[in-house]
């Protein structure tokens, strides 16, 4: 579509529209325009909308950041700090240049950001919890968009535009939006290879522009939503007015995997004569080994403009995620699918319990896969997938993802539903799993019923028709002044339980007590 296309007036597209409704339904059918001016002069007369506008308050601190994105995002705790200061700078210059323009320093270098790191291990989580927590708007995309050949209409300034809509039409906000372009490493173009896709080359050109500062009209876009708003406010005021929007203080993100990038670092680092970085970097095949050293001339090297990577002065590097990364995600973020998966067993009046053994499960599985914490919903959907299908519809109110049911969850899923001693035994294990934990979290005491005095705790929970954490609670009512005692005496903090505290819990302990005192 062209950009240049004349805008139609309403008149000529009421008169196109009643040709075409009498060709098809004869002279019988007219068309009756509701928003023709003489019907509705009101229309003419409507005030145009007040501009929204915006006051930026930002007084937050590098450390206040860090701590909040701490809340959602496992590790990458180099990164998190390295990008709360670059905000934290960032925004305070917005800020002083919002409350005093004419002191602004024009000599302020930007400071857009590189984010290194392989697939979903909390690149875009990151920058998003930032935007939510500055309260800006922000737009993600992906650069391929512009630089995919075949794929015509995707210009960088669109970017702009979406991030007015998701500002919802307040320019001043959008103003101060992120924009977050993952996979950057596709507009690469290592010079040594010609002729390869000089669209990369052109999109960073755009983003250049951008990044430096230049205007955006906002009733350019070849989207639909620009075309209809030029419209719409054509037929309102006889005119599209310019809007435009300036992207001085735009926060730019790029990110990718940069696979290959280490190979140039490695290089670098081993002609270089420092010593001290050979010595350290030859022992690593590890890429986020490398990433931490990268330099501008390094992103050159890879196919970057030099004009481009020297506007993104903010090199942040997130590593690859582990086995028990993903376990702590699970358990620990906020944001956690885990939460998730609760909230919709819950909907059916269905406690579903995640016992660790099954988190570990599931974050083993999904290691194999290699996208890093995206693999966990893969996984999840995969074991819970006829949970959530069979289980509404039964009498179970309650069970556990044990490791048992993320290897199979089919079997168990059939034992569940038909053998209701077995879940409810499964259950009550997992609620004294759960007591342990929190008689740690209160009194940093680590207890561990073993196996004779769990099923002793069931039995009789069963007996007495009581919950088992009323039964653990009984039965250790003294223990936490006694096994502090036996800590001071002899610094022990862990402590297996056996069958003789269910069955005499004030004898076991006073034993124990005796025995501290003469180990100290
Ligand atoms: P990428 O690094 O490719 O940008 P994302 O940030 O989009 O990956 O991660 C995908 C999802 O995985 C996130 O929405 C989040 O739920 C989860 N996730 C990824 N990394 C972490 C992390 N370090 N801590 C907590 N959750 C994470």
């Amino acid at each position: 579509m062209s950009t240049n296309k004349k805008i139609p007036t309403p008149e000529e597209i009421e008169q196109e529209f009643q040709e075409f409704v009498q060709r098809k339904y004869g002279g019988s059918v007219r068309l009756i325009n509701a928003t023709a001016s003489e019907t509705k002069p009101e229309a003419q007369t409507e005030e145009p909308e007040p501009k929204k506008t915006f006051d930026l308050k930002f007084d937050l601190k590098p450390k206040e950041i860090k701590k909040y994105l701490d809340r959602y995002v496992i590790k990458q705790d180099e990164a998190k700090k390295a990008l709360a200061i670059a905000v934290c700078d960032h925004y305070n210059h917005v800020r002083e240049c919002h409350e005093n323009p004419e002191a602004a320093d024009t000599d302020y270098s930007k400071q857009n950001i590189v984010m290194l790191g392989p697939t979903g291990v909390g690149k875009t989580y990151l920058i998003r919890h930032i935007a939510k927590l500055i309260g800006v708007p922000f737009v993600k995309a992906d650069a391929t968009r512009f630089s995919e050949t075949g794929y015509v209409g995707a210009n960088v300034d669109d970017l702009i535009r979406e991030l007015v809509a998701q500002a919802e039409d307040n320019l001043e906000l959008a103003q101060y939006g992120i924009i977050y372009l993952d996979e950057a490493d596709k507009i690469a173009t290592p010079p040594n290879i010609l002729g390869r896709d000089v669209s990369g080359r052109g999109v960073q050109i755009g983003l250049l522009k951008l990044m430096e500062e230049t205007e955006v009209d906002l009733r350019a876009g070849n989207d639909v939503a620009s075309q209809m708003r030029a419209a719409m406010e054509f037929q309102r005021q006889g005119k599209v007015e310019k809007e435009v929007i300036n992207t001085r203080h735009i926060l730019f993100i790029i990110s990718g995997a940069f696979t290959g990038i280490e190979q140039i670092i490695k290089k670098r680092l081993h002609q270089s004569r420092i010593g001290f970085n050979a010595a350290v970097v030859s022992q690593s095949d590890d890429a986020a080994d490398y990433f931490g050293h990268v330099t501008p001339r390094d992103f050159i090297d890879f196919g970057f403009e030099p004009e481009f990577i020297g506007r993104l002065p903010v090199h942040v590097v997130c590593t690859a995620l582990e086995v028990d990364d993903l376990f702590h995600i699970l358990k620990h973020s906020e944001g956690s699918i885990v939460r998730q998966y609760e909230n919709a067993f819950r909907a059916y009046g269905i406690t579903a319990l995640f016992a660790d053994s099954g988190l570990h499960r599931i974050a083993e599985k999904a290691i194999e896969q290699k996208t890093g914490a995206r693999a966990l919903m893969t996984v999840c959907e995969k074991v819970l997938r006829n949970y959530k299908f069979e289980l509404p519809s039964t009498g179970v109110s309650e069970f556990v993802i044990t490791a048992e049911v993320v290897d199979d969850p089919d079997t168990e899923l059939k034992r569940i539903i038909e053998d209701a001693d077995y879940n409810r035994n499964t259950v009550m294990h997992e609620q004294i799993r759960r007591y342990e934990a929190q008689f740690y979290a209160e009194h940093q005491l680590q207890i561990r019923f073993d196996a004779e005095a769990t099923a002793l705790i069931r039995e009789r929970a069963l007996a007495q028709e009581k919950s088992t954490a009323q039964i653990c609670g009984e039965l250790l009512e003294s223990y936490q002044h006694g096994l502090n005692l036996i800590k001071q005496n002899t610094g022990q903090f862990t402590f297996t339980l056996p069958k003789a505290v269910v069955e005499n819990p004030d004898e076991r302990l006073e034993a124990w007590i005796r025995e501290s005192y003469t180990k100290k």
